[in-house]
């Protein structure tokens, strides 16, 4: 808290050397709010701009240890839209803000909530400057850096320093995120082909010990005719395993299909009670049929829209597979209705239920909430099924406490 920097091209060096000394996404955020903090400021925050275009803060550091606590309180008040001449201007405009003297009237519409503006004030904030943290070519946050020397007030010359320290940092943070997005998606990928390859050879082994043992019977039998229905067992059961193969595939071909944007659309008139009725149906005639009980309400309706019967029928299939799977053999309610311009389809279970934290994440391809110990399956039926709803310009939601089953609803536009 220096305030005034007298070398700034050797602070700009330094904080460049700093910056890249890391590609661990939390040091290098607390590498920022350090390096501001301990040259240029008593406090600083950072926010990074998530999905939607919003703001999450994700670190801050204040130079006064008696003022941490309230520091940490502005974890409370993450950026607001509706603030002005704060940080989210900045981050929509992409342009620095410097206010040297902070004043009530400021105050106010920087803040809506009082509460926050509280904290502000034991903080003690005297002068603000808000820099865009910016990486290929776009704003990816807000560095909002304070003085709260009675005595001192930011001007031009440290907002243009500021600016400079910020386009460092924007590239390092961005750099890091990247790092760890990668990796992620590296351990997600490895997960995931462990998963799909010990999937995938379940069915085969099992249709090559059947066909083995086929073939052993029919040499032994083939002058006794008593073999016969032992052997149409046989091929009975390879014909299960190898449809479940068909199917392991043919998830893994529309998982590539949706990742190069190729799923395209055969829309037809469709009748959803007719549609659901046909999917029990095809349940109903499996060699394994499911073991839970069905109630059906609402499918007396008739309610018809264009989409993709085949796709519909997909996604049905896998709520319902994912309910008899998680579904603890506890009934499943399946109602059709029709609300406004949309048809609804509620697929309702009564089984383990999903942690909170992972009903964000399911929808994701390879995303899984269970062990594969506990339960089979590749983690792609959701993501599927979300990607082909929302090509019909639908939502699936999903409501669930563990212990209590879950609730998936599927609205698709009836126009
Ligand atoms: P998979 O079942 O192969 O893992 P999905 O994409 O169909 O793949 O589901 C992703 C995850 O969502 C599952 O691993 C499970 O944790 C959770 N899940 C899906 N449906 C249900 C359900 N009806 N009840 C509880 N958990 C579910």
């Amino acid at each position: 808290m220096a305030y005034r920097i007298k070398d700034k091209v050797g602070f700009l060096v330094e904080a460049s050397k700093i910056l890249s000394s890391s590609l661990d996404y939390n040091v290098t955020l607390l590498s920022v709010a350090r390096l501001v903090v301990t040259n240029i400021a008593d406090f600083c925050m950072i926010d990074l701009i998530g999905e939607n275009g919003i703001l999450h803060r994700v670190a801050s550091h204040v130079a006064d240890p008696k003022k941490r606590e309230i520091a940490k309180q502005m974890f409370d008040y993450p950026p607001d839209p509706r603030n002005k001449e704060a940080i989210y201007t900045t981050a929509s405009s992409g342009k620095p803000i410097l206010i040297a003297q902070v004043t009530d009237e400021w105050l106010k519409k920087a803040s809506k909530i009082p509460e926050e503006r509280n904290v502000l004030k034991k903080l003690g904030v005297i002068s603000f400057i808000f820099v865009p943290l910016k990486s290929r070519g776009r704003v990816i946050g807000v560095l909002t850096i304070v003085s709260s020397h009675k005595n001192f007030s930011y001007s031009r010359d440290d907002l243009t320093l500021a600016e400079e320290l910020a386009s460092r940092a924007g590239i390092a943070v961005d750099n890091a995120r990247l790092y760890t997005d990668a990796q992620e998606a590296v351990s997600t990928r490895d997960e995931f082909l462990s998963i799909a390859s010990h999937e995938l050879r379940t069915p085969l082994t099992s249709i090559l010990l059947q066909v083995q043992a086929v073939l052993k019977n029919i040499r032994k039998d083939s002058d006794e005719k008593s073999g016969s229905q032992r052997i149409i067992e046989m091929l009975e059961h390879t014909e299960q395993q190898s449809k479940r193969l068909a199917r392991l595939i043919n998830d893994l071909l529309n998982v590539s299909v949706i990742a190069t944007g190729r799923l395209n659309l055969e829309k037809e008139r469709v009748d959803l009670s007719d549609l659901v009725k046909e999917v029990l149906k095809r349940f109903s005639m499996q060699p394994k049929p499911l073991r839970i009980p069905v109630i059906l309400k609402g499918a007396e309706s008739t309610i018809v829209g264009f989409w993709d019967k085949v796709r519909l029928e997909q996604v049905i299939s896998n709520l319902l597979s994912n309910a008899n799977k998680y579904g603890r053999g506890k009934s499943v309610t399946i109602k059709i209705k029709k609300d406004k311009n949309d048809a609804v389809l509620i697929i309702q279970d009564k089984g383990i239920g999903i942690k909170e934290e992972y009903q964000k994440i399911i929808f994701e391809r390879f995303k899984r909430g269970v062990s594969g110990r506990d339960y089979r399956g590749l983690g792609v039926g959701l993501y599927i099924s979300r990607q082909i709803i929302e090509a019909h310009g639908g939502t699936i939601t999903l409501e669930s406490k563990v212990g209590k089953g879950s609730t998936f609803t599927i609205r698709l536009p009836l126009k």
